[in-house]
């Protein structure tokens, strides 16, 4: 490794060590070569080509879709001593032409670049004129037509290896399977580039699916646990976006609505808020949350079903990027199921196209319906290995009672041949658990031999039975007629005794954080006596914030004013020791954070 690279981690960024790949992209871009980087979020992407823009001659240009984003990377690298800039469509001409002077002169070390800025013939033009480091393209699946990330202007990106033969480009994604993989090295013409492909796996996320009963209760009991924590709700539909921002409102949370149906001015100013202001929960299609930078996100709920597991591990991604402990939860009920095997039945596209959609369906009620660690089999999704019990999720935390479903299922099953596949679950359940309603009674139901034959099972189970029977394929939904349930030749071996059934025992958990100690606990948690400090720390920091107008983690992560809390470091030497402290943030933040540590120290 260049000392040089290391010499930047310690003293620029104020890291002790680089991370996983970092150290061998860094010192393959370094030497002039290509890279494709896979690695999760959170994982340290940035690094991985800034480091090599500083290490090089030359300006390195990085090409990111998200103009939302490039300000805030900019001042973050500028907090750091790094002269950063971007260039795109929110710069006023005189903005344009100053940075356009900085990059002949030779005075950038990084420039931010949107992809439809960067193929136009002028920019090419004037990049041509520069003494270039490098180029990255950061989330480079956006390339991939498969994917719903697709970017037109990315496929002209090869245009750079024309181009630019000579400076290394690197291409960065989170979300990769193989497939997608082979389409970035292909269209970016990578494919002679080394490649890293780091694990999958989120440790300090917590994995947690339950049974969809009373949603926004089940959310409410969630929250309550995690009062002034940032956090993303999503839900499919605009309407119950609002609905539920509206409600959380009512119930004492700030809460903020975001979808593609609202007015742009109002979409930036609620996404700044939640950037800016602390604990702030956004409830969100999923138009919300590309490439939202904010480190300290603590919980992803989801109140609906993702259609597959990329999307899953896409969105509740979002949470925890700073490594520390975060939630991933999520109810689901019979409603996500069908609604989702109808979306990918009646989708347009072709008949392989609509195989593989509801291949991906499939496999996402797997991760929703197995007993065994989610966490493993969200890993081998992705082809990673896994330990059998990650110790981190809700089914190794409380392992679920799996009970003999069959004689259930037989009755279940026969109960709707008998009523002539025409009713909906409802109406089946309340044959099975003998329920004279005026639609019994009206079809003659109370004289069929399966009434009141279900008596025993409390209708919480029936109805995850039928989920689970519906999500086996052994029953199937009309949709058009009624949501009548069909039976499937599947239940064949069921119903004549030759198969049994294991199924979960639904039961509502609480979401528990794992013990005390261990690597993955709630570490953010501030013990009662150490409260009154860390307000102060938060405040200072906020205060510094508002005063170089900058989100609250750009002047430092949750992580470092923790650090500083367990440690109290009294001296700059002391302070320069913190993670994520480094020469020029201690400079222009150090005194007034050892200030208040002082004080403190002196008192205790
Ligand atoms: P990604 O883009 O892969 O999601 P980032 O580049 O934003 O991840 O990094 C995530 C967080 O981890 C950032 O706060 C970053 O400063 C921190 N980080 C990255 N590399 C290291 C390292 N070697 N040591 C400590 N922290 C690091
Ligand atoms: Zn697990």
């Amino acid at each position: 490794m260049s000392h040089k690279a290391l010499e930047i981690l310690n003293s620029l960024y104020g890291y002790d060590s680089f991370r996983g790949h970092q150290a061998e992209i860094i010192e393959t871009v370094s030497a002039g070569n290509n890279a494709l980087v896979l690695m999760p979020t959170g994982g340290g992407k940035s690094l991985c080509y800034q480091i090599p823009s500083l290490v090089r001659d030359g300006v390195g240009v990085i090409i990111s879709p998200l103009i939302a984003l490039m300000q805030d990377q900019v001042d973050a690298m500028q907090q750091l001593g790094v002269k950063a800039a971007f260039l795109n469509s929110s710069l006023s001409h005189s903005e344009q032409n100053t940075i356009e002077q900085q990059l002949r002169a030779g005075q950038l070390d990084l420039l931010y670049i949107a992809p439809e800025r960067l193929i136009q013939p002028y920019t090419q033009e004037l990049l041509a004129n520069c003494k270039l480091a490098l180029f990255a393209i950061d989330e480079a699946h956006c390339v991939s037509q498969w994917g719903h990330d697709f970017r037109a202007d990315y496929l002209s990106l090869s245009l750079l290896q024309e181009r630019f033969p000579n400076i290394p480009r690197i291409a960065l994604t989170a979300t990769a399977d193989v497939r997608t993989r082979k389409e970035i090295a292909e269209r970016l013409s990578l494919t002679d580039a080394r490649a890293f492909v780091s694990g999958f796996d989120r440790p300090n996320i917590r994995y947690a699916i339950a049974n969809k009963t009373t949603a926004k209760k089940q959310l409410l009991d969630f929250l309550k646990q995690r009062q002034n924590e940032a956090g993303i709700v999503y839900c499919l539909s605009r309407k119950k976006v609002e609905d539920t921002a509206n409600w959380l409102t009512q119930q004492g949370f700030t809460a903020l609505p975001y979808h593609a149906g609202l007015p742009a001015q109002l979409r930036q100013t609620h996404q700044k808020r939640f950037l800016r202001d602390d604990g702030i929960i956004i409830v969100a299609t999923i138009a919300f949350g590309m490439g939202i930078d904010k480190p300290d996100v603590r919980f992803v709920a989801h109140l609906d079903l993702p259609k597959s597991i990329e999307a899953y591990y896409q969105e509740t991604g979002r949470a925890g990027r700073d490594g520390q402990p975060a939630d991933a939860w999520m109810v689901y009920g019979l409603q996500d199921v069908v609604r989702l095997q109808q979306m990918a039945q009646e989708s347009d596209g072709s008949e392989q196209f609509k195989r593989v959609e509801r291949h991906k369906l499939d496999a996402m009620l797997g991760l929703c319906e197995v007993t065994s660690c989610r966490r493993k089999v969200l890993l081998n999704y992705f082809a990673d290995e896994a330990s059998d019990q990650c110790g981190n999720c809700d089914n190794c935390q409380i392992p679920p009672q799996t009970w003999d479903a069959t004689e259930a299922a037989q009755k279940l099953l026969s109960c709707v041949y008998r009523t002539g596949q025409r009713f909906g679950a409802m109406h089946v359940m309340d044959v099975l658990q003998g329920k004279e309603t005026d639609k019994v009674v009206q079809h003659g139901h109370q004289q069929q031999s399966t009434f009141g034959l279900g008596k025993n099972i409390h209708e919480a189970q029936w109805r995850s039975l039928i989920r689970q029977l519906v999500v086996r394929g052994l029953l199937r939904v009309d949709i058009e007629g009624y949501s009548a349930l069909q039976l499937t030749d599947l239940c064949r071996p069921i119903l004549k005794g030759e198969q049994s059934l294991f199924l979960r025992v639904e039961e509502i958990k609480a979401p528990t954080a794992k013990k005390a100690g261990s690597k993955s606990a709630r570490k953010a948690q501030i013990l009662p006596e150490d409260q009154e400090l860390w307000d102060e720390l938060r405040e200072c920091r906020k205060f510094l914030a508002e005063e170089h107008n900058v989100p609250p983690y750009v002047i430092f992560h949750d992580a470092t004013l923790k650090e500083m809390l367990d440690t109290m470091p009294t001296s700059p030497s002391e302070m320069l020791r913190i993670g994520g402290v480094g020469d020029s943030k201690l400079e222009k933040y150090g005194g007034d954070f050892l200030d208040i540590l002082r004080r403190y120290a002196e008192a205790s």
